[in-house]
């Protein structure tokens, strides 16, 4: 029985350019050096920046020499796919805030500078902040002296609880 396959090459006339050609049904087109490029960059654009497999199954249907390494090696140098492919990565390095897990577990204190347009003696401001559900507490300081924040401080737990961590 006789299994061996060879290919029937051809010379297509497209207009003034002759192309080598794999005559067996599905006619598939052999791709110089110089047109590979421009070639797996259309397939790479018509499957929407599609991976190796897509590339081969729109390519595979007309061309009879785009190897997988080329797609391989075009797919992991364009700039659209590497842009997309970093945004999860840039995801893992941006801090995530730390979540307390109950309400007055976390609180945090800060005081904003109202030197400049003091209201009478007051001249801070306070801000004490709950940090899981972000529920805010303003109080009038006088000054920013340890005594008088300890003060507002206590009124404060004393009325949602103190935190396990200022
Ligand atoms: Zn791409």
């Amino acid at each position: 029985m006789q299994t061996d396959k060879y290919v029937l090459y051809e010379v297509l006339q497209c207009g003034d350019v002759e192309k080598l050609i794999n005559a067996d049904e599905p006619l598939l087109y052999y791709v110089t050096i110089e047109e590979t490029f421009d070639v797996i960059k259309r397939a790479h654009i018509a499957t929407g920046h599609g991976g190796r497999d897509r590339m081969i199954k729109e390519l595979q249907r007309k061309y009879a020499n785009i190897t997988t390494k080329a797609l391989e090696l075009f797919k992991s140098q364009c700039e659209e796919c590497q842009k997309k492919r970093k945004r999860p990565m840039t995801k893992g390095v941006v801090m995530r805030p730390i979540l307390g897990k109950e309400l007055a577990s976390r609180g945090q204190v800060d005081l904003i500078d109202m030197q400049s347009v003091p209201y009478s003696n007051f001249k801070w401001i306070m801000v004490y902040q709950d940090h899981l559900t972000k529920f805010c507490i303003l109080r009038p300081l006088q000054t920013k002296r340890a005594a008088e924040v300890a003060f507002q401080l206590v009124d404060i737990f004393l009325l949602m609880g103190a935190p396990a961590a200022l």
